[in-house]
């Protein structure tokens, strides 16, 4: 059972992710962090983030070691350079194996795994069983980005993250490599109005209506 959920950043399916695959008992990968894992290699080596063939060096040569620091890997820096190379047909080709073998054999002998990303339901996993695009406006979008950066300590200018974000939109939506867009046979939630909960709610239902069984103690009405 694969759970794909795509969407740009900061609209909730990081949280949502989480939520469900806890509550599934499912495998989970943020594929953002293995596109920021590859940024921040190159960040530290001093690479040409505009080179492809170093890009998909750093991907190949990834290891779990390069996964460990999140707080570093979430730095701003890095988010921007992960948007940068993520537009690296090469590199993105170089990842595609392990979100598939993540996916199709999730560790721990899990029952499922729930991916999150950008094209996870268009290209990384074609054939999930459930295709979920989580949006919401770019402003909402940045407001959330805004407070958590706050939460973290980070002093933060709302436009400036406004534009950072418009532009990484802009990023994974116009490259030619799998751009961000919603599957066809994606279930599409707008959260600009929206809390943890009634995303995560709405989400269940929707599982429930596909005649995906599950077990656990919190009811879907
Ligand atoms: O999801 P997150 O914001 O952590 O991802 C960092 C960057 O990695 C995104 O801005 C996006 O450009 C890229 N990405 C991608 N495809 C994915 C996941 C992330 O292109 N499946």
């Amino acid at each position: 059972m694969i759970i794909a959920i795509d969407g740009p950043a900061g609209a909730g399916k990081g949280t949502l992710a989480k939520n469900l695959s806890s509550f599934l008992n499912y495998a989970y990968l943020d594929t953002g962090l293995l596109y920021r894992a590859v940024g921040l290699k190159m960040l530290e080596e001093g690479s040409d983030l505009a080179n492809p063939q170093a890009a998909e060096q750093a991907a190949i040569s990834l290891t779990a070691e390069h996964l460990k620091d999140e707080s570093k890997l979430r730095d701003e820096a890095v988010s921007s350079a992960a948007s940068k190379i993520a537009t690296h047909a090469q590199l993105r080709s170089a990842l595609l194996r392990f979100q598939r073998e993540f996916a199709n054999h999730p560790p721990e002998e899990h029952q499922g795994a729930v991916l999150d990303g950008r094209d996870i339901g268009t290209v990384v996993c074609p054939n999930a069983e459930v295709k979920l695009f989580i949006t919401a406006s770019l402003e909402k979008r940045a407001k959330r980005r805004l407070k958590e950066l706050q939460n973290r300590g980070i002093d933060s200018i709302y436009e400036a993250v406004l534009e950072d974000m418009r532009l990484r939109d802009e990023r994974d939506v116009q490259r030619e490599s799998s751009p961000l867009q919603p599957s066809e046979d994606a279930f599409l939630i707008d959260t600009s109005e929206l809390t943890i909960d009634d995303v995560f709610k709405k989400t269940l239902r929707y599982v429930k209506d596909k005649g995906i069984r599950y077990g656990g103690g919190v009811s879907a009405s």
